[in-house]
């Protein structure tokens, strides 16, 4: 199994990739902003603290975020490979990811770079929906994603709500903070000899083939 990070803006079909990838290869899906929305709606501390920052668009200070995923990559599931989405966000937290892992003899095996034009991410932004129940996401903007009946989740019936962060005005700041400060790990990474490129834009059943390729290589 591969250590993997897909790297890409908000709304680039890094959660779709992995959510198709786990389900093909079994391997992990480990997104930080899932387990950020998670604290916030557990009311822990680290959801108290995270909470200001992600509903402006900003990134959560890399002290949080690395604890937070110092705790996730040492539970068992993550022993043998992991997908990252989300993850690293800023050169600081990849080189932080660098040292634990050269620390157990490790390193990331793959970084694929989902490349997608900024007038599609905010659609896909501002169209995403999500199931207040179960969680299923879908797309308004999108007829492969969207629910058969408006509003509703095609699997539980639950109502679909939008995340706060997904709206319009917040998507294009989340775009910016990518723009500077995650941005610059594409170099960082083809530096290192990791990084693949692939076109951001098509259809998802092509991309999950492109990025199978990569994991079988
Ligand atoms: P996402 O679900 O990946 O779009 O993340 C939603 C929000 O969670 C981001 O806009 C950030 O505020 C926060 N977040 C998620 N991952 C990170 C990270 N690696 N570093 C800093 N903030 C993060």
């Amino acid at each position: 199994m591969k250590k993997i990070i897909l790297l890409g803006a908000p709304g680039s079909g890094k959660g779709t990739l992995a959510e198709g990838l786990t389900a093909r290869y079994r391997i992990p899906q480990i997104s930080t902003g899932d387990i950020l929305r998670q604290n916030i709606a557990d009311g822990t501390e680290l959801g108290k603290k995270a909470k200001g920052y992600m509903e402006k668009g900003e990134l959560v200070p890399d002290a949080l975020v690395l604890d937070l995923i110092a705790d996730r990559l040492a539970k068992p599931d993550a022993r043998e490979g992991y997908m990252l989405d989300g993850f690293p966000r800023t050169i600081a937290q990849a080189e932080a990811l660098d040292k634990t892992l050269a620390e157990s003899g490790s390193k990331i095996d793959l970084v694929v770079y989902l490349n997608t034009p900024k007038d599609e991410l905010v659609r896909r932004i501002a169209g995403r929906r999500l199931c207040e129940v179960c969680g299923k996401s879908y797309n308004v903007n999108n007829k492969e994603f969207a629910p058969s009946v408006d509003g509703r989740c095609d699997v539980c019936g639950g109502k679909l709500i939008q995340r706060p962060d997904d709206t319009e005005a917040v998507a294009e700041n989340r775009i910016d903070v990518y723009n500077e400060q995650t941005l610059p790990l594409v170099e960082y990474y083809r530096k290192a000899g990791t990084l693949t490129e692939l076109d951001g834009m098509g259809p998802v059943a092509e991309k999950l083939d492109e990025m199978g390729k990569l994991i079988e290589a």
